[in-house]
């Protein structure tokens, strides 16, 4: 790992500053990735700025809304009583995310800004279009096992590892960020870009541009959602299939509902063809196969990562008749 020169601002507005002054700059606050990037040589900083001090820890629900801080320690978000209640699909995905000690430390923000876990982009020896662009995709004839068979391109199939990201998606979420040009609002599901032809550039944000927080609008329809995750071991390990679903049911009839994915995409993905096969059905068998079917109509798939597609319908039909009480 380089050198680098260490900062701690004292406003949000001064760490703003601190990064985007300089283009070699970066934020730091649980550290739980970047610092595994830096050592990695998968991530380079010059600067790095602290922002652990900077008052965006709470999280508090204001009238129709949870907002939640940026500096937020995942643990605590996902033992607070008003998410628990609200949000459980959120509470879910958290505690299915790495290991305790790792909840302890790492931020709601920087969960969300984690870059993949693929093996060749970790390595820094090998060509990876993702670190060096133009450079090429080995994964693509290699080893794909944990690759994307939705959103990919012919420059990067990783798949997005953040639980967070996809639950947050299922209850429309919304990032919100202070930058050099000032206060924005992202939805999330605009928030992560798809590789297309610049696997490069992962996220909607500029350089120096911080996320503040999350705000999430405290609905029924959030207040009746799950998570449910499947990974070679139970303990910290990242998806293979991950299936976040919210879900209004009444009368036996889908009036509402929303349905994202996870370990199976290059980013969160949510998937309005499956929501349409259900909403205003019940589910049933050929409801579910109908949303199944829609869900990976698009699927590309390769020889390690073929077996994602049955998966995935199998997850999201059992996650649904669980959430459902749908036998
Ligand atoms: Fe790099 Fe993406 Fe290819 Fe992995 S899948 S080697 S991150 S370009």
């Amino acid at each position: 790992m380089k050198a680098f020169e260490y900062a701690r601002p004292g406003t949000v507005a001064e760490a703003v500053r601190m990064v985007s002054e300089r283009p070699g700059a970066g934020f730091i606050a649980g550290g739980t990735d970047l610092l595994n990037l830096m050592k990695d040589g998968a991530r380079a900083h010059d600067r790095v700025v602290d922002i652990n001090t900077l008052p965006l820890a709470d999280v508090v629900q204001v009238g129709g809304v949870i907002r939640i801080g940026a500096l937020a320690r995942m643990g605590d978000v996902a033992a607070h009583p008003s998410v628990r209640r609200a949000l459980p699909v959120v509470s879910q995905a958290l505690l299915a995310s790495a290991s305790p000690q790792v909840r302890n430390m790492a931020a709601i923000g920087g969960n969300l800004l984690q870059r993949t876990r693929c093996g060749y982009f970790r390595d820094a020896g090998v060509p990876c279009n993702k670190k060096v662009p133009g450079s090429g995709c080995p994964a693509l004839e290699g080893q794909n096992r944990g690759h994307a068979v939705l959103g990919g391109s012919d420059h990067c199939i990783a798949v997005h590892p953040s639980d967070l990201a996809v639950a947050l998606l299922a209850v429309d979420a919304v990032v919100l960020t202070q930058g050099p040009a000032g206060p924005r609002r992202i939805p999330v599901g605009e928030f992560h870009l798809l590789p297309g032809t610049t696997p490069d550039r992962e996220i909607a944000l500029s350089h120096g541009e911080l996320i503040v927080g999350v705000e999430v609008p405290v609905t029924p329809l959030a207040a009746r959602s799950g998570y449910l995750k499947l990974r070679d071991r139970t303990t910290f390990e990242f998806a293979v299939v991950a299936v976040a679903a919210a879900l209004d049911l009444r009368g036996g009839v889908v009036r509402d509902l929303r349905l994202t994915f996870g370990g199976v995409a290059t980013k969160p993905w949510r998937s309005p063809e499956a929501e349409a096969a259900l909403r205003g059905r019940p589910i049933t068998d050929t409801t579910l196969a109908a949303a199944a079917q829609a869900l990976v109509r698009g699927a590309v798939t390769r020889p390690g990562n073929a077996f994602k597609v049955d998966l995935v319908r199998r997850a999201l039909a059992g996650h649904l008749r669980e959430l459902g009480g749908v036998r």
